[in-house]
């Protein structure tokens, strides 16, 4: 039995045996909810070599067939860029380092220079990437964010876009993301699972795992971070519509402790609440 990359549980129950490829191809991966936290996740995970040349080749040329085209998505980016910043106003009183993990072809990291920040991007997406640094002028570094080489403490804010359910290595990831952050930095992290779910119909084949409001709070709390609120509020504007946001401050708090606690007081998912959900949302 495959144990849980948040908590670690190895009680998953199968909800789901297939995941959505396209339209028309289902694929027979299993979709598996954590007993102890609820996560819900893909069983088995593809191999890290399997991810690179997925992202770094496939993934665009299947999100071309299935979305708008590449520059009007580009404009969407900068329009939900500019979103999030009118929503965060209050939060962000003033510019800072900005790192947008799965930034895609730019348009966020485009949003919050023009405000004055100073923008740093990773993306394993070759194409997105180049456009990124050819077309807007950005600072981009094509690979997994699991292999990140960034400065400690390098970042006041950390943006994850709809892109944590895609990696392979969610704790390697948030862990980086700590060790980037700067004493009392912010991480944003928008959850798009239940988005591309209900848009398929079905679990897609590359979104590893499924993150609600629970476990986006118990990812931050496990991985160094304190939530400060989190939302199905459309604070990138309405063009994501199913998306759910987190906002954690950086704490040195590092450990299962955290997270264990907020379990025990009742912030988690379970196997029966999301299998109602999924059925509730039409997600096949
Ligand atoms: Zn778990």
């Amino acid at each position: 039995m495959p144990s849980c990359e948040l908590c670690g549980g190895d009680d998953a129950p199968i909800l789901r045996r297939r995941t959505r490829v396209t339209a028309t191809i289902d694929a027979a991966f299993e979709i598996r909810c954590c007993a102890h936290c609820g996560l819900l996740f893909q069983s088995p995970r593809f191999a890290p070599q399997f991810y690179r040349a997925y992202y770094g080749q496939v993934y665009r040329h299947l999100l071309a067939q299935e979305q708008q085209p590449f520059d009007s998505h580009v404009e969407d980016q900068i329009a939900r860029g500019e979103a999030l910043l009118e929503s965060l106003a209050q939060i962000l009183p003033r510019p800072g380092r900005m790192l947008d993990l799965g930034c895609g072809a730019g348009g966020m990291m485009h949003a919050f220079r023009r405000r004055g920040w100073n923008v740093v991007g990773v993306d394993p997406d070759s194409l997105a990437a180049a456009h990124a640094r050819d077309a807007l002028g950005l600072t981009v570094q094509t690979m997994d964010a699991e292999e990140m080489r960034l400065a400690p403490g390098a970042f006041d804010l950390i943006l994850i876009a709809g892109s944590l359910e895609h990696v392979h290595d969610i704790a390697r990831v948030l862990a980086q993301c700590h060790k980037a952050g700067a004493e009392d930095s912010l991480l944003l992290l928008e959850a798009h699972g239940l988005g591309q779910a209900e848009y398929l119909g079905a679990i897609g084949h590359n979104h590893r795992r499924l993150l609600t409001a629970n476990s986006l709070a118990l990812a931050m709390l496990r991985h160094g971070w304190t939530p400060q609120f989190i939302t199905d509020a459309p604070l990138s504007g309405p063009t994501r519509p199913g998306s759910t946001f987190a906002l954690g401050r950086r704490t040195e708090r590092l450990g299962p402790g955290p997270m264990e606690a907020a379990i025990g007081l009742g912030i988690r998912d379970t196997p029966e609440a999301m299998a109602a959900w999924l059925d509730r949302h039409g997600i096949g």
